[in-house]
């Protein structure tokens, strides 16, 4: 659930097939991001380049800390990621600059209400997360609850799950829409048309979902 492009156009599956990948998760390519590409002023570091044996197109995406990073399929050439990345400068600079009017915005919660809704959180999220993973024949490498500011969750390629444990003050049904497209990530890790499809099987009310979480979601 953050700021993320996909390559729009069918990229041709190049010749150059670059390093191994292995079902380890995640690697970087070994070549070097171009450095200079965001100009000496900025404030972020530059792109990181990750090559998924699971991406099926180029994926950009834009961390809560202002960070991109590049997913390469298997058979994606830096080259063509570095062009991909490079007509987004538009979209990401905006996506940049809503994360910080984001970070303006959020409400502080007082600390002794975070202990208590952490512990709470710790105690019901990952048992409700297993148990809609148990129904849906999904297995979970481990879960985790964060104090992650600008993400309701989310999931790593070897299936490790982070959840915010803002989600335990949501109602219920809001909570468990989070669990499901972050479990749904399990199968899919883009937000393609295909994985909404999986969302909209097992969380028909996802829309309304989705529309709490903008109008509620920073009061939390
Ligand atoms: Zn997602």
């Amino acid at each position: 659930m953050q700021p993320v492009k996909q390559a729009a156009l069918p990229f041709h599956a190049p010749k150059d097939h670059g390093p191994p990948v292995t079902d380890h998760g995640p690697r970087t390519t070994g070549d070097e991001p171009p450095a200079t590409h965001d100009g000496p002023r900025t404030k972020y570091p530059g792109p990181i380049f990750v090559r998924h044996a699971r991406a099926r197109r180029y994926v950009v995406s834009v961390r809560e800390d202002g960070g991109v990073r590049v997913t390469l399929p298997r058979w994606g050439s830096m080259r063509e990621a570095r062009e991909f990345f490079g007509r987004l400068d538009g979209w990401i600079e905006r996506q940049r600059r809503r994360l910080e009017a984001d970070r303006r915005k959020m409400p502080r919660v007082p600390d002794t209400d975070r202990r208590g809704a952490m512990e709470r959180a710790r105690r019901e999220l990952p048992v409700r997360l297993l148990e809609l993973a148990a129904g849906l024949g999904l297995t979970v490498a481990k879960v985790s609850i964060r104090n992650q500011r600008w993400r309701w969750g989310s999931c790593s390629p070897r299936g490790h799950i982070c959840l915010n444990w803002r989600l335990v003050n949501m109602p219920a049904w809001v909570r468990d829409y989070v669990l499901i497209h972050e479990l749904m990530h399990l199968r899919r890790l883009d937000h393609s048309k295909k994985f909404w499809k999986l969302v909209a099987e097992q969380c028909p009310e996802y829309h309304a979902a989705r529309r709490w979480l903008r109008e509620n979601g920073r009061s939390l």
